[in-house]
């Protein structure tokens, strides 16, 4: 079966504009595993782009070659919002305009949703009670509220998304390392995604908090016991959801979408969603690259105070815990007083810069990973604004 290419169409915000979502679509619907991927939903975040710009090719090329065996859903482009929302000649990306905050929080949360639906307690056959779940989410997701453009919008993405067996969001950092996020019940998965792309570094949470996009899909399965349905604590941790960093923001090119878009034919051949076919082109990863490690275990350096950012090690470096990873110098301040030190809390590897080298105090500066958990870091609230 070949691709369908759909155009679904998006509130007008305005009179005389028009704003529609392009879905390409391979393999039968209803196949399984379903593979949902989407990129920049921050609008600002353009290495997903250019990502999913090379793996359309690879997919059309395993379409004729009849080695599609899974649903496969791919939109190219996540926030048409967003990146229409410029302000002096820049797309300011990552927080909606008309006041409902960052694109990627309060997604909604599924199982409230899902278990009104239900009418009742589950089986325990657990296969039955799967697909009996995915049609209540289904209908739960008709009815979700559409009466803004944002509303409308987040309801499309999340009724194409939902019921995927994964959920591949791709995003980047300002200045980065590759990496990834994803949740410590499918840890597995995780770690063959990782490996599959290049991916040096895996963080995992039990709950990271804040509603991002694939954790939606992704908590539904456990929340729904939560939520008080009977029988509900013998699903499985149905869906596969990952937030991937495709490094920074300006880390855009024809050799990184190629490379990256070879790792993602490389998981959706691993995870059965391809069969295994021509090699793409290009070496795998070596393996023992990639490296877990726990969310709460991530530094997040903030700036103390407003200031230019001196970086004292470079992105990658290994780092001690007390060792001073930037300076701050306050132009405001007399000579001798200006420079502020900052240090990091965890021993190990920095892995982001702000992009920014102008900053105001409480903006991040660096992440530092680690083995060690950060006190200050709490469950359901590891998620940066
Ligand atoms: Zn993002």
């Amino acid at each position: 079966m070949s691709r369908r290419t759909e155009t679904l169409p998006l509130l007008a915000p305005t009179p005389g504009v028009e704003r529609s979502l392009v879905v390409h679509r391979y393999g039968r619907e209803g196949a399984r595993p379903k593979v949902y991927l989407q990129a920049a939903l921050h609008a600002d975040e353009w290495p997903g782009l250019m990502a999913l710009h090379h793996l359309l090719p690879l997919l059309d090329d395993a379409d004729a070659a009849g080695r599609i065996v899974g649903e496969i859903v791919v939109v190219p482009y996540a926030n048409p919002l967003g990146m229409d929302n410029r302000l002096g000649g820049i797309v300011s990306g990552r927080y909606a305009y008309d006041g409902s905050g960052n694109y990627n929080r309060d997604w909604a949360d599924l199982a409230p949703l899902v278990k009104d639906r239900l009418n009742g307690p589950l089986s325990g056959d657990v296969a039955a009670d799967v697909t009996r779940v995915r049609g209540a989410l289904r209908e739960a997701l008709d009815d979700l509220p559409d009466r803004t453009p944002t509303m409308q919008w987040r309801k499309t993405l999340m009724r194409l998304s939902a019921d995927a067996d994964h959920v591949l969001d791709l995003h980047c950092d300002g200045e980065a390392e590759p990496h990834l996020y994803a949740n410590e019940a499918r840890a597995g998965t995780a770690m063959t995604l990782a490996q599959a792309m290049g991916i040096g570094i895996v963080l995992l949470e039990e709950e990271a908090g804040g509603g991002a996009f694939d954790t939606a899909p992704v908590e539904l399965w456990w929340r729904l016991a939560e939520a008080g349905v009977a029988e509900a604590e013998h699903l499985p941790a149905v869906c596969f959801g990952a937030t991937i960093e495709l490094r920074g923001k300006n880390d855009v090119s024809d050799e990184l979408g190629r490379q990256d878009a070879a790792g993602l034919m490389r998981f959706l051949a691993r995870i059965g969603a391809l069969a295994s076919g021509a090699a793409d082109g290009l070496t795998p990863p070596p393996d023992g690259l990639s490296t877990a490690y726990r969310l709460d275990a991530v530094d997040t350096v903030n700036a103390p105070i407003a200031g230019l950012v001196a970086y004292q090690r470079p992105l990658g470096a290994m780092v001690e815990e007390g060792e001073v990873v930037a300076v701050l110098i306050d132009p405001a301040a007399v000579p001798g007083e200006n420079r502020v030190e900052v240090t990091t809390a965890q021993t190990g590897r920095l892995f982001t810069y702000n992009e920014h080298r102008l900053v105001q105090p409480g903006d991040r500066l660096v992440k530092v990973v680690g083995d060690k958990p950060l006190g200050y870091r709490k469950k359901g609230s590891l998620l940066e604004d």
